[in-house]
């Protein structure tokens, strides 16, 4: 039986750090961080990510501006947005929320944050800084993962750590991490052209699912024992629901918790660590100043 690892739990903990260190920050002088949230359009999806970006940073202390524009807003408007934010003294952190609408180049957006201001770690030259090991912001899922397993007490020197998928968000920022000195694994990144993944997967100490796929990842993939970190969110039909599906990850829980010595449930592992980060990077960015 596993060792079910709380995401929500250890979110929680990491929000009341950021609390305390917020706190600390104003009580000695300094105006609260500050993190500005630009949404384009209406897609229902991306508003509540906003909100609820909103609401927890107002939980630890942080202001946010959540900038709305409709979803016709010409590319050349919104890079002059970003442009004005960066410029602006009273913000700390930026965030864009995606995906853009076709007309705007998703990457251009993205390339006009200020590095400095860039909590998301979505800019080169912050995706550039976590690949050679320098101090920067935290890519918000994959820097979730680390926490997970490190505040879990699991152990990630010279462990093998096999992760499936090679998103920018998720697979390869989290193979930077997972590499850097301090953590010291080492590092397998498998993909939709990986042969023998399942031979590939068993070998695993650390297993991470980044795939997209309801119940991918079933029990003949995984070593006795592994850390299975599951951060896919999937929605399946059930009949029994209110609304008509329910959120599973990438991994057949049920049929792999018996024989993993860890694991994330979904929802509750991975899903409440990536707006922890993200409120420990805009509290760095105001400490930055
Ligand atoms: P993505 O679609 O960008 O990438 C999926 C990856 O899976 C690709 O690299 C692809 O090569 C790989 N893949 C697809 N089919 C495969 C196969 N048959 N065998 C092996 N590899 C295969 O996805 P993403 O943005 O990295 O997200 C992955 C999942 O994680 C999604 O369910 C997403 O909703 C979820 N997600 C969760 C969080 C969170 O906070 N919990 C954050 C980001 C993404």
């Amino acid at each position: 039986m596993a060792q079910i690892i709380d995401g929500r739990l250890i979110a929680g903990n990491i929000r009341q750090e950021v609390k305390q260190a917020v706190d600390a920050h104003t009580s000695a002088g300094n105006r609260a961080p500050n993190l500005a949230v630009v949404l384009v359009g209406e897609d229902p999806a991306s508003a509540s990510y906003v909100r609820g970006k909103a609401k927890a940073s107002a939980e630890v202390g942080i202001d946010s501006d959540t900038l709305t524009f409709p979803d016709t807003i010409s590319e050349r408007e919104l890079l002059s947005e970003v442009t004005r934010l960066n410029a602006d003294t009273n913000i700390d952190g930026i965030l864009v929320q995606l995906p853009l609408p076709d007309h705007i180049d998703e990457t251009r957006v993205i390339n006009a944050i200020s590095p400095k201001k860039d909590v998301d770690c979505f800019h080169p030259a912050s995706v550039g800084a976590l690949s050679i090991g320098l101090d920067g912001f935290a890519p918000a899922t994959p820097a979730g993962i680390v926490q997970l397993l490190e505040r879990s007490g699991i152990e990630t020197s010279g462990a093998h750590c096999v992760i499936i998928g090679r998103s920018n968000i998720v697979g390869k920022p989290l193979a930077n991490l997972m590499l850097r000195k301090g953590i010291d694994a080492t590092v397998t990144v498998c993909h939709s052209r990986t042969k023998d993944l399942s031979v590939m997967a068993r070998q695993a100490d650390i297993l991470v699912a980044a795939i997209g796929r309801a119940h991918f990842v079933t029990a003949d993939m995984v070593k006795p024992g592994a850390a299975v970190i599951d951060v896919g969110i999937n929605r399946i039909e059930d009949a029994s629901r209110e609304r008509g599906y329910r959120l599973v990850g990438d991994v057949d829980f049920d049929a792999v918790e018996p024989i993993a010595g860890y694991i994330t449930p979904v929802p509750g592992g991975v899903g409440p660590m990536t707006i922890a980060v993200l409120l420990q990077n805009t509290l760095k960015a105001a400490q930055a100043v």
